[in-house]
């Protein structure tokens, strides 16, 4: 083994939470090692984790790419354009994605080098006294030591016991390289992940089922945002089925024979393909080795304060391996908290104001308490209301579905959530964050200024809509 290097900050994991880690603790000055053992398609290493692999950016270019064959064949027609015997060639729309992973991830290390962070690719593992010691790809073992060790191990897919994963059975990885739309698709939980991939692929022709053990659709949503989605992904062909829990799977030459029950008893299911999206796990195997102090719970989360502090002098969590939700711009926030706290700055995430979103079609997001929430808590509240089917520029887009929901406390006004499902609310929902940031309240919202025609003006009235007093609508 070479000599041990020092650094004020060696980060483990190059994903969200990690490389924002990594690139703010170098711009504060401090001596930053990044150790990554991703690798890429093309068998070379790359940065950027889940997020930018094998998650949030490939999983767009494919929602991209089916929204527009979708589009093509169901929106089209609606304007005069005529479009007969569309194809989808699956081999480009992959290679398409792979080209813009590639883009990204490679983005990761050309910031990493401007900012003169050392770059190590392979598995990093903990020992006490902050020694980190890496397996690097070749086979060889390097030793850093860092005054500071940030943890950003990620997380990775939940496999089922009775559902291993392979050629037939596959997770968000395997669901974003298929060579041809399967005939038959099945999905394992209505999640965020099942409800994406099964999007990409339902557009692009494949039937798709998604099978959930839960009685209820999107429960973390609020219930009526829930509802229309439901019915938008129903209209569109989603055989979305709840209660539905799978016990056992067999692959057959005919398929992948799912069998599952619900109400009406034992059910079996035959599919091409079967997608299993039932959660994620910290990725903290082999992370530590023994006596580092670090404490991991029950389910292998490293455990941290709100500060995303070990515990133990010097070393931090961050990211989908701690408590919280598993998104990037949540890990994002950590990375830089993290970073600014070390360099004795007031890094801080508030934790009210992360917003969630869900890239289906409608798309689906929102900031801060449902309405379900606020009843369990007790608080008081008031909410306003708004259809996209008022709001002129979603009509002439021929996006009228869903709606937006404000909740402001009763008596402070002060806004409590910002509820979306219909076009482009994955953007409209900052503007509940911003309003929650600055504490704003429904009448703020209401009084400013928002340009006509937007979508925008679905929040807008949405605000007004609290005290009754919308204006395109009856209140
Ligand atoms: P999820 O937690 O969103 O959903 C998993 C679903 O599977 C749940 O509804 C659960 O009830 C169901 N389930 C669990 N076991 C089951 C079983 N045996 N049979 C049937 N249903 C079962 O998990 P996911 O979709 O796998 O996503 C993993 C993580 O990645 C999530 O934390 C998610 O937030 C994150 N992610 C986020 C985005 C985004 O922000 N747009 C996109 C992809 C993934």
């Amino acid at each position: 083994m070479s000599e041990q290097q020092t650094f004020d900050v060696v980060v483990i994991g190059g994903g969200p939470a990690g490389y924002h880690a990594a690139i703010r603790a170098a711009q504060l000055g401090l001596k930053t090692a990044c150790i990554d053992a991703g690798m890429g398609k093309d068998g070379t290493p790359a940065l950027g984790g889940t997020c930018l692999r094998v998650g949030c950016v490939p999983s767009k270019a494919l929602l991209d790419s089916s929204r527009q064959f979708w589009n093509l064949q169901h929106l089209f027609p609606e304007h005069g354009i005529a479009t007969k015997d569309a194809k989808i060639d699956v081999g480009t729309m992959v290679g398409r994605k792979d080209k813009i992973v590639k883009q990204f991830t490679g983005g990761i290390a050309l910031l990493f080098k401007a900012n003169k962070i050392t770059t190590i690719h392979g598995f990093g593992t903990l020992f006490p006294g902050n020694v980190v010691k890496v397996k690097q790809h070749d086979g060889s073992e390097l030793e850093l030591k860092g005054t500071n060790v940030i943890l950003a191990a990620g997380s990775d897919s939940i496999e089922l016991p009775f559902a291993k994963f392979g050629e037939h059975i596959v997770d968000n990885v395997g669901a974003l390289d298929f060579t041809a739309v399967p005939k038959r698709l099945g999905v394992i939980g209505a999640g965020v992940i099942g409800l994406e991939l099964g999007s990409v692929w339902k557009r692009l022709g494949a039937e798709v089922v998604i099978l959930e053990a839960m009685p209820e659709f999107l429960p973390a949503a609020d219930a009526e945002v829930a509802k229309v989605a439901a019915k938008e992904f129903k209209k569109q062909g989603l055989d979305i089925r709840l209660g539905a829990k799978v016990s056992k799977t067999e692959v057959r030459k005919d398929g992948v024979h799912v069998t599952y029950s619900d109400a009406k008893g034992e059910q079996t299911l035959v599919v091409d393909k079967l997608l299993v999206s039932v959660g994620r796990k910290a990725a903290s195997k082999g992370l530590l080795a023994d006596g580092t102090g670090v404490k991991l719970d029950a389910r292998g989360v490293v455990e941290v304060d709100e500060h995303c502090h070990t515990g133990v002098d010097g070393v931090w969590a961050v990211g989908d391996c701690v408590r919280g939700p598993m998104l990037a711009h949540k890990g994002f926030e950590e990375g830089i908290a993290v970073a600014e706290l070390i360099a004795g700055l007031p890094g801080h995430v508030n934790y009210d104001t992360i917003p969630w979103v869900i890239y289906t079609e409608p798309e689906i997001a929102w900031v801060g308490r449902t309405e379900q929430q606020l009843k369990a808590e007790g608080i008081p509240f008031k909410t306003g209301s708004f259809p996209f089917a008022a709001i002129g520029r979603a009509v002439a887009m021929g996006e009228p579905a869903g709606f937006v929901k404000v909740i402001a406390h009763a008596e402070t006004d002060r806004v409590l959530g910002l509820h979306l499902v219909g076009v482009g609310v994955s953007e409209l929902v900052h503007e509940g964050v911003l309003t929650m940031e600055f504490n704003g309240s429904a009448d703020d919202l209401a009084r400013i200024c928002h340009a006509h025609p937007t979508l925008s003006e679905a929040i807008h009235d949405a605000a007004m809509a609290v005290d009754k007093r919308a204006i395109h609508k009856v209140n």
